[in-house]
Formats: structure tokens, C-alpha cells, sequence
């Protein structure tokens, strides 16, 4: 996508630039890209055993036992996170209970969110956690970016020292002595960056000014970036910190919308090309209540997990119009035209649209691991991953059949040639059969076993991993081979 982008609409070639920016940045990016207002999770409090949960992942699952009058209904709630099946699965024992006493039942269709229930509902429905009755608070916005100090204030420090003041002291002193902690903690605070985003935004006229880029042209990055996520679940497709795929592509307003399209088009195509061709990959075009006020299209690239019932993203594709580039210069510049960009020929002043593919570099990683992941009852391990050869972590082994002979001496030197290239691993010990299932088993497409052969002819045998298949080739052929393999 950077170094070697595929050609644009009507075949015209564009530049790309790919750049690497801080982490924690002046906070006032994230003043101007919404993200130290708007950037939040509402969350809901337990008074009585301070759990906290995510209003909007809390549920109330009511179950409906039709022989129980209408009024006793309310005896009969469930709640907890996540889908129903997982609520009800959560509560077994409770809903075993009441299935005995009540007969059978149904679940109400559609969980009732916390965020749904009146203020009366709130006060009748009890504590996922601890079972008391009307303890959850109101939901309060919680920010999710990582929050630091920078400089020289030890913030637990101070408020330790001021407890002591507080007690001692008169209660005035004490109080001063809190707004003076809080103020310097807003001025020195910062955050761990929530996406990579923009960097790429606060960086543009850097580039613009550094290189010799034209629009349309994009920047992207790759880097970690870090959410204060309350409730981190189903292994790494949600968590606390995480590696960021980003572009922020930049075009002229009249094609933005065949900019759109075609990111759409090959960003679908590249999660095909590396594997993921099963149907559960699902592009998805937002609906237009769904995209925020300044887009006109957003496309999720999802993904059908194992563990999950809806299929969840992988990418978005977002039209951002000149909504970002216009924040900056307004926050940075006073002046939201201030990255406006100017064309030569025309003398025609601008500022540029925003063309934004987005993807989580660790869901996709999740998701090749789950459609690599076969089963073979037939073979001598059952289970192995049939990783496109390009994202096999180990490209090819070189085995010689038994450790003497004079098989190592022709193995090692095919190895060295090849590792200078690709990963590649050496093993002489053990049954071939047993070297194949290790390598069956970590994914890698290709094995070149040296065997007596070898000695008479100069041929070593390739074995594919996808169908245990073999053929002899010359032994001065291997990386030669694999290139073609990897279509390098
Ligand atoms: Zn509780």
C-alpha cells in the first residue's frame, strides 16, 4: 500500500508517503481532534461494590414464563455483558432455579440496554455483580485515552502528602492545597495516542513541505496505539494497547467520491489477496444514519469470528471530507483554511478532502490465524494452519532425511542460501514424518527434504503443506522456487 500502491482510477499513478510519529503529542491534537471531549465510553457505577460496567455492554434480558402473571414479570430479570446467549450462560444457576419453580420460558427478543431503562427501572433492576437492588448509577462519560503525566509531579505524592494535611491541618488549607494539585496535574498531563491517525493530521504540512508530493497523495502508519478499554475481551481483538494500520489519503473535493471507491474496492481486495477468502469476510456499507455529520460514505470491512454471533471489524474505509484538516488549522492557526493547499495551473486554492482506510493490525492478524486454523483426522497432526504462503511466519524448512550420510552437507548450504532471504528453519532430528507435522502445525508452506537421491541426481523433494504433495526439483532450485511460490 506504500511502496508499492497499486495504480489509481484510470490507471494514473499517485504517491504515497509513510511516516512514524510520537506518541504522546501535544495535547492539544486531541483538543482539536475531538478526542479529549468526545472520546468516551458511558459508564455505570455499582454504589454498593464498585464494580463498573459499560452502560451501553450492560443488558437486561427479561424472561417471559407464560403461566406467571404479567405483574410478577419483574422477578424475572437477568443482566449482565455481553450477547443474551452469554448473559443467560452467565446466570445458569439462576435461570436452572427458576426453570424448576416456573417451568419453561422464553427470553424476551432483544435485550433491554441500561442506557434504555427509566430511572424507576434503574432503581428495581440489581448489580450484575453483586446482586443489590438500585445501586447502579446514572452512566457518566469515561474517557478512554491513556492518560500520563509529563515532567516532575508525582501525582500520588502529592495527594498522599495532602491527606495528611487535610486531617492535621484547618480544612481550608487542605482545600487550597487540592486545586493547587489539580492544576498542575491539567498542565502537565497528556495521552498515549488513541489512534495513529493524527499524527498523520498534525504532520501534513511537514510533508507537504519536506517531499515533493502532489494531490491526490496519501500518508500512512503503522504504529501502536493505546485505549483505556474497561472491559478488554475475546483475546487480542479488543485490548488495551494495539497495532494501528492507517492512511489518510488527500484529494481534490470534486474526486473524493472515486477516491472513496476505489480504497473501498482495494482494501476488500487486499484481505482476499492475503488469504481471507472465506464468506465470512463482510464488507459492510454504513447506512446514512449511521456516518458521522461530515462524511458522505464509510465502508466496515468485517470479519465473522468464532467467538462472536455478528461479524465485527476489521477496517473502516471513511470519507472525512475536509473535516480534520480544517480542525487543525482552526485549533493550530485560528484559521480553518490555513492547510489549504494551492494548484499552480489553475491558481485554485483548496482544502484538500480525506480519503481514511483504517485497520487494526491485530484483528486482522486474529482473523488469518482463525481462517489459517484446518482440521485433518487423516494426517499425522490433525491440526494445522494454512497460512498464505506470504504470511507464513516460517516460509520453508530444510530437512535432510537422516543426519549422516552426507545429507547435512548438501542440506546446510541450501539452508544458509535460503535464510539469507526468508525465514527459514534447519532440523535433522526425529522422523520426517514428525518434522513435517511440527512444521505442518506452525504453518510453513514448504519443505525441502535432501534424501539419497539427492547424492546421485543433485534433486532434493519440495513438500507442500496444503495437500502433503511432492515433487523433486533441482537442489540449486529451492530459493529459487519459493520466490515463484510467494510470487516475489
Ligand atoms: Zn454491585
Amino acid at each position: 500500500m506504500v511502496r508499492n500502491p497499486p495504480p489509481g482510477p484510470d490507471n494514473r499513478e499517485f504517491q504515497m508517503v509513510g511516516v512514524d510519529c510520537s506518541i504522546i503529542m501535544n495535547p492539544k491534537v486531541w483538543e482539536a481532534s475531538g478526542h479529549a471531549t468526545g472520546f468516551a465510553d458511558p459508564m455505570v457505577d455499582c454504589k454498593a461494590c464498585k464494580a463498573r460496567f459499560r452502560a451501553d455492554q450492560l443488558l437486561f434480558l427479561e424472561l417471559i414464563f407464560p403461566d406467571v402473571p404479567e405483574s410478577e414479570k419483574q422477578n424475572f430479570l437477568i443482566c449482565g455483558s455481553g450477547s443474551a446467549s452469554e448473559i443467560l450462560e452467565a446466570n445458569a444457576k439462576k435461570v436452572e432455579k427458576l426453570r424448576h419453580a416456573k417451568g419453561s420460558f422464553t427470553t424476551l427478543s432483544g435485550a433491554r440496554a441500561y442506557t434504555e431503562l427509566s430511572e424507576q427501572g434503574r432503581k428495581e433492576y440489581e448489580c450484575p455483580e453483586c446482586r443489590e437492588k438500585g445501586q447502579l448509577t446514572d452512566p457518566r462519560a469515561f474517557n478512554l485515552m491513556f492518560r500520563t503525566t509529563v515532567g516532575a509531579l508525582d501525582l500520588i505524592q502529592e495527594l498522599s502528602d495532602l491527606v495528611g494535611v487535610t486531617y492535621l491541618g484547618p480544612k481550608l488549607a487542605g482545600t487550597m492545597q487540592v486545586q493547587d494539585v489539580l492544576a498542575r496535574l491539567k498542565d502537565t498531563q497528556a495521552y498515549l495516542r488513541p489512534e495513529t491517525a493524527q499524527g498523520i493530521f498534525a504532520n501534513f504540512k511537514n510533508v507537504m513541505d519536506s517531499t515533493r508530493v502532489k494531490i491526490p497523495f496519501g500518508i500512512a502508519q503503522v504504529g501502536k496505539a493505546f485505549r483505556n478499554e474497561i472491559n478488554p475481551r475475546n483475546f487480542t481483538f479488543r485490548s488495551r494497547e494495539f497495532e494501528q494500520m492507517e492512511i489518510e489519503f488527500f484529494c481534490h473535493p470534486s474526486e473524493s467520491r472515486m477516491w472513496y471507491e476505489y480504497w473501498r474496492d482495494v482494501r476488500k481486495a487486499w484481505y482476499t489477496s492475503l488469504g481471507i477468502k472465506s464468506d465470512k469476510l463482510r464488507p459492510r456499507e454504513q447506512g446514512k444514519e449511521e456516518l458521522a455529520h461530515y462524511s458522505c460514505g464509510t465502508t466496515d470491512i468485517e470479519y465473522l469470528f468464532p467467538f462472536s454471533d455478528e461479524p465485527q471489524e476489521l477496517e473502516g474505509v471513511a470519507h472525512r471530507g475536509d473535516f480534520d484538516l480544517k480542525a487543525h488549522g482552526k485549533h493550530s492557526r485560528g484559521d480553518e483554511n490555513a492547510f489549504a493547499v494551492l494548484v499552480e495551473e489553475t491558481k485554485e486554492r483548496f482544502v484538500p478532502h480525506v480519503i481514511e482506510p483504517s485497520a487494526g493490525a491485530d484483528r486482522f492478524t486474529l482473523a488469518v490465524i482463525c481462517e489459517a486454523y484446518s482440521y485433518d483426522e487423516s494426517r499425522a497432526s490433525p491440526e494445522f494452519m494454512k497460512f498464505h504462503p506470504r504470511l507464513a511466519p516460517i516460509k520453508a524448512a530444510v530437512f535432510p532425511l537422516v543426519a549422516k550420510d552426507g545429507l547435512p552437507e548438501i542440506a546446510e548450504p541450501i539452508f544458509r542460501e535460503i535464510k539469507k532471504h526468508f525465514p527459514c528453519q534447519y532440523d535433522a532430528k526425529q522422523s520426517i514424518g514428525k518434522r513435517y507435522a511440527r512444521m505442518d502445525e506452525a504453518g510453513t508452506p514448504f519443505c525441502f527434504t535432501i534424501d539419497g537421491q539427492s547424492k546421485e541426481d543433485g534433486t532434493v523433494t519440495v513438500r507442500n503443506r496444503d495437500d502433503a504433495s511432492q515433487i523433486r526439483i533441482d537442489k540449486s532450485r529451492c530459493l529459487e522456487y519459493l520466490r515463484d511460490q510467494l510470487h516475489l
